[in-house]
């Protein structure tokens, strides 16, 4: 599990890029910059992992792409001490990206190869979730909530209810919505009963699919 000044070199590279791509909070690229992203691949290839680009992982899932995660991440609008849910641990690296910005981090993932592998390999990094579920999203995780954010990592066909109930007031939903393509939708609580709706472009994801594999 070696991290050289290649790999820090290539990532510096990366913050570059995703600067120029528009990303502007400091804490979101400075976690990218921290933070070995060829570890969370299976082949720790450097042209792979510090390109701007999705990647296959275990069980036909994907890392998400770095620009994806950072701009979902600046949307949530948390900082430090927030209690994030994340849907879709997938790889972790989402989840490490939270962590690194000192966010306490819930998530959930419904591949049980996946789940078992990253909740091996996190702590080996020193990331601690406060606590990784094999589960179904769509459901969310309410012994926890209140969440200041719940960020989706698979693309949604509809917006599951449960997850708006999930956010306290001020919260943000960050959730890709759409089959083919997703629209990056961005739910804010206003109050008990209202919400706030604003869309964020295009990007294409996995399926956010029901129940547990
Ligand atoms: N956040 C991840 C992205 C992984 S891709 C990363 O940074 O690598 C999306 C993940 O969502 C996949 O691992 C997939 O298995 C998972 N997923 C799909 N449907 C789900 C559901 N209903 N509940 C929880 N996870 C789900």
């Amino acid at each position: 599990m070696k991290d050289t000044y290649t790999h820090k070199g290539k990532r510096k590279q990366l913050v570059e890029t995703l600067k120029a791509k528009g990303i502007e909070n400091k804490a979101v690229l400075e976690a990218i910059n921290a933070i070995p992203r060829h570890l969370f691949m299976d082949s720790g290839f450097i042209e792979h992992a510090y390109v701007d680009k999705a990647f296959p992982i275990a069980a036909d899932q994907t890392i998400s792409q770095p620009y994806t995660v950072a701009r979902q991440t600046e949307l949530l609008e948390v900082s430090k001490g927030d209690k994030v849910l994340e849907i879709g641990t997938g790889s972790g690296y989402q989840t490490a990206v939270l962590l690194e910005m000192g966010i306490t981090v819930f998530s959930i993932e419904r591949q049980n190869e996946l789940f078992k592998k990253t909740k091996r390999f996190l702590p080996k990094l020193g990331y601690r979730p406060k606590r990784l579920i094999f589960g179904d999203g769509y459901k969310g995780l309410p012994e926890e909530a209140p969440y200041d954010g719940i960020v989706v990592t698979a693309g949604a066909p509809y917006v599951p209810k449960p997850l708006m109930a999930q956010l306290k007031i001020g919260g943000k939903l960050v959730i890709p919505v759409g089959e083919e393509n997703q629209i990056m939708t961005v739910f804010t609580r206003t109050s008990e009963k209202e919400f706030e709706k604003e869309e964020h472009g295009a990007f294409r994801f996995v399926p956010l699919l029901e129940d547990k594999n």
